[in-house]
Parts: structure tokens; sequence; C-alpha cells
């Protein structure tokens, strides 16, 4: 037989999917993969229903219900300050990762060069090599995370096409500053490249932390393609609602990808989203305030088993230095090991690096969770901890 897409074969099973089925088997709380453990606000979930039984099943408009395109612009407006045209500037996705995926290959031809930061989420590197473009790929280490200026300014050059950039950051809870994306689009302006904005935490911000969409700054509208996500904003991960906003001559390129990827996406969810995105705006400082105390209790149980947090900003997660614990290997065994031993689950930083010598002393643990339940996994790290004598992989 002929050998099937090289690429494709050659890539793992996602360490969210692993780490997930390793949390089942042995019953571990699933600090791992970010999903929430409570449903989003009844009001969506209600109008959800509704549009069900309201005999709209048929396929919706290729780029979203109108109701949604209105309610992503009008949010655009609220929140950013940003006028897009819900005609024309609004493609309505089956997720973020659909709407990364398309907004890649709207933008890439087979040898176009894109910056990348890492760590970086699992699918930007492999759709960038399946579009037959080139990763340049520049580098963030713990603990500061700090944006190496000198070095990104050095991955830009004549092939450059375009630049992926994700705030709020995962896994790293970095939230960049308006210095940091000034810089940025300098960057973009004097190599006339695109960015492909990951904003899908963007309301996932603590401590007084405001998200700045790249696309709000003095002549980068034009270029960015903004993407978020319903499942983020209202806790409400599996039904894979995402957005992008872009300049129409961009829009209209992604729209051809997504007629390619899944041609729309179910209308009921874009109706509920459609109400979700037209809340009032104590929803939107509650989501927050309420992630921010988890992040915190979580952040200080870690703290008091000794593993050294460090600050997060926005996302769903915090990253935890392990090596105070003693253990003696690295981050996959770490969470392999606290997963079957302590039954807790958590992911390898690592994971998160394309290249090698990633940082191996680091696990991102999600504190989307219930209190008790946060509650509850730091006791159990705690008898684990205080019991065992820690050994490679346990
Ligand atoms: N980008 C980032 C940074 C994420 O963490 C996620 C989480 N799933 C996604 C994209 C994908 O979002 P969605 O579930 O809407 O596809
Ligand atoms: N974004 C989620 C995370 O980082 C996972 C999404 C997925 O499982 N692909 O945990």
């Amino acid at each position: 037989m002929k050998p099937v897409n090289s690429l494709l074969s050659a890539t793992g099973t996602t360490v969210f999917t692993v780490m997930s089925a390793l949390a089942v088997q042995h019953g571990a709380i699933n600090l791992g993969q970010g999903f929430p453990d409570t449903d989003g606000p009844a009001d969506v979930l209600a109008a959800a229903a509704d549009a069900l039984a309201d005999g709209r099943n048929q396929y919706p408009p290729l780029t979203g219900v109108p109701e949604l395109r209105q309610a992503v612009a009008a949010a655009n407006a609220r929140f950013y300050g940003l006028q897009i045209d819900p005609a024309s500037e609004v493609v309505v996705t089956s997720g973020a990762t659909e709407a990364i995926t398309a907004c890649l290959m709207a933008l890439l031809d087979p040898g176009d060069e894109v910056v990348l930061i890492e760590p970086l989420y699992d699918t930007y590197v492999p759709v960038v090599r399946m579009l037959g473009a080139v990763p340049r790929i520049v580098r963030l280490t713990p603990p500061k995370w700090e944006l190496p200026r000198a070095e990104l300014a050095a991955a830009f050059g004549p092939r450059t096409k375009a630049m992926m950039l994700n705030t709020p950051m995962n896994p790293t809870g970095k939230v960049f500053t308006a210095a940091e994306l000034a810089f940025i689009g300098d960057l973009l302006v004097r190599h006339d490249a695109y960015a492909v904005c990951d904003e899908v935490y963007e309301h996932l911000t603590y401590d007084g932390w405001r998200h700045i969409p790249l696309m709000s700054l003095p002549g980068l509208r034009e270029r960015c393609l903004r993407i978020g996500s319903a499942g983020k904003t209202f806790s409400l991960t599996g039904w894979k609602v995402g957005y992008v906003s872009a300049d129409k001559s961009l829009a209209a390129v992604v729209a051809k990808a997504h007629q390619n990827l899944t041609f729309t996406t179910p209308p009921n969810l874009q109706r509920a989203v459609a109400v979700g995105l037209a809340k009032e705006d104590g929803y939107f400082t509650a989501i927050a305030d309420g992630l921010q105390a988890k992040r915190d209790r979580l952040a200080a149980g870690l703290a008091g088993l000794g593993l050294g947090v460090l600050p997060a900003q926005g996302s769903y997660f915090i990253t935890a230095d392990f090596a105070p614990l003693g253990f003696a290997g690295d981050d996959v065994a770490f969470c392999r090991h606290i997963t079957e031993a302590a039954r807790v689950a958590a992911i390898p930083v690592s994971a998160f690096y394309d290249g090698a010598d990633a940082p191996r002393h680091y696990a991102r643990f999600a504190f989307c969770k219930q209190e008790a339940v946060l509650d509850e996994a730091v006791a159990r790290l705690a008898r684990h901890f205080g019991a065992a004598k820690l050994t490679e992989a346990g």
C-alpha cells in the first residue's frame, strides 16, 4: 500500500486526549485538559434548546447566522472599540480550532514563513507545516516568559507572511502588554506581514489585567485576523463555536477556507452564542472574577505543597515548577506519576514546545473547576507527597 500523509501519520495523539484518557483510567481529578466542570449560563443553554425546536435546522449561511455575526461585531465595538461590519467582516467557525486553520489557509502559500511564539498551542505548527509553510519559532522561557524582542525581530524576514499570536496565552497565562503588542505591530508593518490572533481567553484576565487585541492598535486593523471562542467565554467548550473578525478583504478568503473545511456550524448553537455575547457587562466581569478566585485557591494549595507556582494574568491555567519536590523524572514522567499515583492529572509544559531542549520541570494545572474539586486535588497531592518517596516515574 502507498504511504498515507507523512505529516499526519507522524503526528502523535494530542497530549490533552492522552492525559484525559489516563485521568479516566485512574479515576484522577482532571486538571489537565482545559475545560470547566460546570455548565455555561442557563439562558444561553435555554436559547440553544429553544433554537433546536423552531424549525431552523438546515444549513445556515456560510459565514454564520446574521444574529451571531451582529453579536460578534457588537462585542468588538463594546469591549475594544473595533468597528467590524457584521455582513462582510465576521466568519463563524466550528470552534477556534477551525478558525486557526482557516486563517492560516487563507494567508499561506507553500514556502511562506510564519513566526510563532513557543510555548504554543498544539495545532499551530502542524497546520503551518501541512500548508507547506515554514515555522520560525521564538521561545519564551519560564519563570518570566518575557518576550525576547531581539530574537523576535530576527525571526522576521523577507519571506515572513504572518505571525501567530496567542494572548492571553496558553499555557503560560501571560497577557501581552500594550508595549509588547506595539513592538509586534511595528514588526508586522515593517515586514508587511499579517497576524493570526488567537484570543480565545480574551475575557479571562485577572488582577486588573485587560486583554488588548492587536487588531485594535493603530494601523493594524487590516493586518489582523482576530479569533474568539464561545467555548471559553461561556464555559461551553464542547460547543465548538468560534468566530473570526477581520477586514473584509481577509474575511472573504477565510470564508473560502471555511467553505472547504466545514462549510457551516450548527445554527442553534450559533443563535445561543449570539444571546451570550449580548449579555450585560456583569456576566463578563463575573466569569473573570470567579476564575481569579479559583486560580488563587489552586495556586495557594500548590505553593503550600512546595511547588513553585508562576504568576498567570489570564487563561484557565497556572504553571508550576515541581523541581522543589525532588521528583527524579521529567515533566512527562511527573504528570503521568501524579495522575496514576496521586490521582490528579496535569499537562507537561514541554508538550507546548516544538523544538528540542524544552523546559522539563513545569506542569500546567487547569483551575477552571469547582472549589471543592480544586481542594480535593490539593489534598490528594498533599497525601501523596507526604507519603511517597519519589522515584523516577513512580
Ligand atoms: N487556542 C487556544 C490557545 C486554546 O487553548 C484552545 C482551547 N481549546 C483553542 C484555541 C481551541 O478552541 P476551540 O475549543 O474553540 O476550538
Ligand atoms: N485548549 C484545551 C487545553 O489547552 C484543550 C483543547 C483540546 O483538547 N484540544 O487544555
